[in-house]
């Protein structure tokens, strides 16, 4: 059949040493002290013989822009793939290496970044070798793991479960089979915060993600690769409370339960899925400029230097964030303020699915509306993906920003501008993504 899609597949070890700092929580203050279960990279490369994809999923709390460029880069050399025809999307596990200098302290993993960044390349150069056709079908079921994390009670909105609020339970998940039926390869997709384990962890794990894809793994045995999707969850989190509204880490042994039951999910929705051949594969992407809500005068930021207190909330300010406070004053004063950041927003399509990426910790309200629209005007079924070829930061919806609370106000630790994005960033977001799925459907195959 023409143009029949070709899946290779490969899974790349890329857990750090012991004493590697920690990515997530800014309140760490030492590396890791011990590996609970190793971080992988699982590559899937799509061909229909003219156009080749890459999607590699990380066990990572996130990756550059910098980074993509360099595993693109040599994506470029050792392959026949184009490398803006790679997707990087990352788990966002919270107990793995951090992968950008973000905090006043910790020293930069660089050592381990380059060694990350071939690693990944190599995981697209040994899937491109194993290419081979398959059939493949998309189901899903559902498991109790995610809550939306944002609750405003009398005008103040906190980090805390919102039973209420906007939440998808739904675990997608892609079957790929060799034609005679043997099972090849699963992609699992789940829209939730890899934070089950909570910040007093010092022990490197793939968080909720990491064991469930290792039980479908040994469930189908060989060298099944099983990768995860992280879809749009910038407000939602794993519900481990210790009161029904005060999240807590998780234990180890909660750990490796909700392991057994989101694997078992997996392999069960997998054997109720029926396999066709996937046609054509096209992939499209754009830059967008994401817009800032209004920029304070320098003296809102020398205010806050001096007296260690954000002038506005009259909260104290974190070490890490008088770092970033202090980065941002020089700005000001060189003239060098990032007032127009960008975003790449990138599709892939193979046969009837659409993966769609953004590259920052997006609101889950981002992805079911690319989702419901993908399928409303394409009729096709699509996968969002957050965390993919860069980390903008949080990207609120435009009805979350005047709640303010932690996503809405993060930017004043993590970002490269002087203020958060704005609600008009949501719409920006969305409709590129379907313009670009229209691209990629139009694309033929
Ligand atoms: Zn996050």
């Amino acid at each position: 059949m023409a143009n029949q899609v070709q899946l290779g597949a490969a899974s790349i070890n890329i857990t750090p040493s012991v004493g590697t700092w920690m990515g997530g929580y800014s309140g760490r203050d030492h590396g890791a002290t011990d590996i609970h279960d190793d971080l992988y990279a699982k590559v899937l490369v799509f061909s229909d013989g003219e156009t080749k994809a890459a999607i590699v999923t990380c066990d990572l709390i996130g990756i550059t822009e910098e980074s993509t460029a360099s595993v693109r880069g040599l994506v470029e050399e050792q392959t026949d793939i184009p490398g803006s025809h790679v997707m990087i999307a990352c788990s966002h596990t919270h107990s793995g290496p951090t992968t950008r200098e973000w905090r006043y302290d910790a020293p930069f993993n660089d050592a381990y970044m380059h060694e990350l960044e071939r690693k990944l390349a190599g995981g697209v150069q040994v899937a491109n070798r194993r290419l081979q056709t398959v059939v493949a079908g998309l189901g899903t079921g559902s498991f109790p793991l995610a809550v939306n994390r944002r609750l405003t009670v009398d005008g103040k909105t906190r980090m805390q479960a919102n039973p209420e609020g906007v939440v998808d339970r739904t675990v997608s998940v892609l079957r790929f089979d060799a034609e005679d039926g043997t099972p090849f390869a699963t992609a699992l997709h789940y829209a939730c915060h890899s934070t089950s384990m909570g910040a007093s962890n010092y022990a490197i794990s793939a968080d909720y993600a990491g064991g469930a894809k290792a039980f479908v793994e040994h469930t189908y045995g060989g060298d099944h690769t099983a990768a995860f999707l992280l879809g749009c969850c910038g407000n939602t989190r794993p519900n481990f409370t210790s009161d029904g509204r005060s999240f807590r880490s998780a234990t180890f042994e909660e750990l490796e339960s909700v392991w057994r039951g989101l694997g078992a999910e997996v392999v069960s929705v997998r054997e109720s899925i029926d396999c066709a051949p996937l046609e054509g594969v096209a992939v499209a992407s754009r830059e967008v400029t994401v817009p800032i809500r209004e920029v304070p005068d320098v003296s809102f930021y020398k205010e806050a230097l001096e007296k260690e207190v954000w002038p506005d909330t009259g909260e104290r300010i974190s070490r890490d964030s008088l770092k970033w406070v202090r980065n941002r004053v020089a700005e000001y004063e060189s003239d060098s303020l990032l007032l127009d950041p960008k975003a790449e927003i990138q599709v892939i399509r193979v046969g009837n699915l659409v993966f769609a990426s953004f590259p920052g910790e997006i609101f889950i309200e981002f992805g079911m509306a690319v989702q419901e629209r993908v399928k409303a005007e394409l009729g096709l079924d699509a996968l969002h993906v957050e965390l993919a070829n860069g980390m903008i930061g949080y990207v609120p919806t435009a009805e979350a920003i005047p709640d303010g609370g932690y996503e809405v106000m993060a930017y004043r630790h993590g970002s490269q501008t002087p203020s958060g994005y704005s609600g008009d960033a949501e719409k920006i977001f969305v409709d590129t993504a379907l313009e670009l799925a229209h691209e990629t459907a139009a694309a033929g195959g």
